[in-house]
C-alpha cells in the first residue's frame, strides 16, 4: 500500500540521515582531533620466522575521541581521504613515526624498521618525496630504517608511479607493497620496480581453506623469485605460523605475536626480547 510504501521511504532516508550526519560530524571533529592531540601511534613487531627477532614495528593511527573513545582507522582515514584531510594527518603519521623510531635508538634500542602507511591521495602529491626527505631530515632518521607500505592499486599508474618510486630508492628509503593479492597489479610493473617487501593480506592467512592456501604459496614463490621479501599478515594461529614456516614466509605480523601497541609497551616488548 503507499501508506506503507511511505513508512519504508521514511525509514529509509532517516537511516540513511544518521549515517550523513555521523559523517559529517567525524568530518568536523577529524580536523580539531589533531590541534587537540587525540590521535597517537600504535606500533605493531614484524617478526622474522625463522629466528624469531623483531625485525620491523608497523606504525598505525588511533584516534582517541573524548566522547566516543577511540575510533578504528577503518572509520576515519577513508573519511580523511575523501575531505583531503589525510594530507596533514599523513605527514603529522610521518613525523611521529619517524620520531619515535629516533628516540628508541637514541635510548640504545636496536635500531628497527619502522613502517609507515601512506595513501594514494598523500603518494600523488608531487612533492610528496621531497616532503618525507624533510622529516627525516628535521627528525634525524637514517632514511634506511624507513619503510613504506603503498598499497597495489597505487602502482596501477605506472608514468606516475615508477619516477616516485626510483626517488625514493636512491633516498634511501624502503617501500613495502600492502595488502597484496586483493588489488590489481601487474606482475611485470612488480618485477622492474624497487620494492622490498610484500605484504600478503591477512584475508588469506585468516581463512587458510585450501585455495588461500594456494594462493599463500604462489605469492611467497612469486617474491621468492623476484627477490622481494614476504611478510604474512594477520597471523592469529599457531597453525597459520607452522604452514608459513613450511613455505619459509620471510615475515609476520599478527596478534599471534603482538598487538598494536602504544610506545611504552613497544618498549617493555623491545626489553623483552
Ligand atoms: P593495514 O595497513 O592492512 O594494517 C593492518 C591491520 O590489521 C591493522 O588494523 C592491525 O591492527 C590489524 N591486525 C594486526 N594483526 C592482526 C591479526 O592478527 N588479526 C586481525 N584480525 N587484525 C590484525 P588497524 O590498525 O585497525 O588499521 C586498519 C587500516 O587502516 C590499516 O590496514 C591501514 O590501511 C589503515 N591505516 C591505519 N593507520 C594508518 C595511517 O597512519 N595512514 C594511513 N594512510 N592508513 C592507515
Ligand atoms: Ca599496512
Ligand atoms: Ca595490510
Ligand atoms: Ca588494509
Amino acid at each position: 500500500t503507499k501508506e506503507e510504501g511511505n513508512h519504508r521511504f521514511r525509514f529509509f532516508t532517516s537511516d540513511l540521515q544518521v549515517k550523513l550526519l555521523e559523517k559529517s560530524f567525524l568530518e568536523m571533529e577529524l580536523r580539531q582531533a589533531l590541534d587537540n592531540k587525540q590521535f597517537s601511534l600504535h606500533y605493531q613487531p614484524q617478526i622474522d620466522l625463522a629466528t624469531g627477532l623483531i625485525k620491523g614495528l608497523e606504525a598505525l593511527a588511533r584516534w582517541e575521541h573524548p566522547e566516543r573513545g577511540f575510533i578504528a582507522p577503518n572509520r576515519f582515514i577513508p573519511i580523511a581521504e575523501e575531505n583531503g584531510f589525510i594530507l596533514q594527518l599523513g605527514a603529522w603519521v610521518l613525523r611521529q613515526a619517524c620520531r619515535q623510531a629516533k628516540a628508541w635508538q637514541d635510548k640504545g634500542f636496536l635500531p628497527l624498521r619502522i613502517s609507515v602507511n601512506v595513501s594514494m591521495r598523500q603518494f600523488i602529491q608531487p612533492a610528496f618525496v621531497e616532503d618525507v626527505k624533510k622529516i627525516l631530515a628535521e627528525t634525524g632518521l637514517d632514511p634506511a630504517y624507513l619503510n613504506l607500505e603503498i598499497t597495489e592499486s597505487m602502482m596501477s599508474d605506472v608514468q606516475q608511479c615508477q619516477p616516485k618510486l626510483i626517488e625514493l630508492q636512491q633516498a634511501g628509503i624502503s617501500v613495502s607493497i600492502d595488502d597484496f593479492g586483493t588489488g590489481y597489479s601487474s606482475l611485470l610493473y612488480l618485477s622492474k620496480f624497487p620494492i622490498s617487501h610484500l605484504k600478503i593480506d591477512q584475508a588469506f592467512i585468516g581463512e587458510l581453506s585450501k585455495e588461500n592456501s594456494m594462493i599463500v604459496k604462489a605469492i611467497i614463490d612469486l617474491a621468492k623469485n623476484l627477490n622481494l621479501n614476504v611478510i604474512a599478515e594477520g597471523v592469529e594461529t599457531s597453525e597459520q605460523e607452522n604452514f608459513l614456516k613450511e613455505l619459509k614466509c620471510d615475515e609476520v605480523q599478527g596478534y599471534y605475536y603482538a598487538k598494536p601497541m602504544p610506545w611504552n609497551e613497544v618498549e617493555k616488548f623491545l626489553n623483552r626480547t
